[in-house]
């Protein structure tokens, strides 16, 4: 049996070397199973690729894919896990903050389990700012209304994958991704592992804020075509709201005399009449976004289904 071990490297010269001999390879020695390091070097521009291609020239176990660029840890994960050929792949950062010491824990509860992923969960054992607290609430809350309702907060990048749940992993397609929020999407049997987000062992994170928020941003769209149709309520409610109190004025200066006295003067009325516009721009936004939306979900190709191949039986071997 054969663990890949995938790991996406962006400017970490200064901790990798440490990271990969003192505290990753004695863990994946530990294991007395076969392995494969892929080593994604993700455009860096200090010295880490040559940090990682040493490695490889002395250990035939590594594999160094290097990317023309900076891609992002999205894509470089995706691009170490399509590479890796093992029966269980591990995706773990090259920073030290996900302990390999985990490795060994990871690895029993897939074989005792039989579960498809094995997921890291941080944030139980960790304090955290209010701000933090609730923006990273607020992200799970809107995910779930989004109908990815299998996100356990905390879940990171730090997981074992089994074979068969990667094989069909490969098959989605989509540019702007968000891994975790993939692989959740997916389904399958999963477990959870909790554990401590240790610190850097030296750098800098590469997430700042705009980052962070970009890839929220991302994997709201290419998880859900929700926002797209907020604004279409948001038109409905206002061209509704103003509708009813242009026909009030109507009704009650009009036709009633404004028993009540409330004046209504042009200005009053010509708000109101643009408010019912705006209103039905909206709206007609919104239908035009839902044309979009299905255009997009076409785009996307995403396979209309996943088959759970190691729990079928005697299905034609048609696809690999
Ligand atoms: N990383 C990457 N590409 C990027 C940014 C980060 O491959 O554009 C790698 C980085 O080298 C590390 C992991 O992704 O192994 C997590 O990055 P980081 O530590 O910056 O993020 P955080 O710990 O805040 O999640
Ligand atoms: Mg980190």
């Amino acid at each position: 049996m054969t663990i890949s071990y995938v790991i996406p490297v962006y400017n970490e010269e200064k901790g990798f070397k440490k990271f990969f001999d003192k505290l990753l390879m004695p863990e994946i020695k530990k294991t007395k199973l076969d392995y494969e390091v892929i080593l994604v070097n993700d455009g860096s521009s200090d010295k880490s690729l040559e940090i990682l291609q040493k490695i490889a020239e002395t250990d035939k176990h590594v594999k160094v894919i290097s990317f023309s660029r900076n891609f992002g840890k999205e894509v470089s994960l995706t691009a170490g896990v399509r590479e890796a050929t093992g029966d269980a792949i591990i995706t773990i950062d090259a920073d030290g903050q996900q302990p390999p010491a985990l490795i060994h824990e990871f690895i029993e509860k897939w074989q005792e389990k039989d579960v498809d992923i094995v997921i890291g969960v941080r944030g139980k054992y960790e304090k955290h700012g209010l701000i933090a607290k609730l923006g990273s609430k607020l992200f799970y809350k809107m995910l779930g209304m989004m109908g990815v309702k299998d996100t356990v907060p905390g879940s990171t990048d730090f997981r074992l994958l089994d074979r068969a749940f990667v094989d069909e992993f490969n098959k989605l397609t989509e540019h702007d991704r968000i891994t975790r929020g993939l692989m959740d999407w997916m389904g399958f049997k999963k477990v959870y592992i909790d554990y401590i987000y240790g610190n850097r062992l030296a750098g800098k994170p590469s997430y700042n804020f705009k980052k962070l928020f970009r890839l929220a941003v991302d994997s709201f769209v290419s998880l859900s075509t929700t926002p797209l149709v907020v604004f279409m309520w948001l038109g409905l409610i206002i061209t509704l709201g103003s509708g009813v109190i242009g026909l009030f004025d109507l009704i009650e200066e009009e036709l009633l005399g404004d028993p009540l006295g409330l004046g209504w003067n042009s200005m009053v009325r010509i708000c109101i009449f643009i408010t019912f516009l705006v209103g039905l721009v909206l709206i007609s936004q919104g239908i035009t976004s839902l044309y979009i939306s299905h255009i997009y979900s076409e785009a996307q190709n995403r396979p209309l289904y996943i088959i759970d191949k190691k729990r079928s039986r005697n299905l034609k071997k048609k696809d690999k």
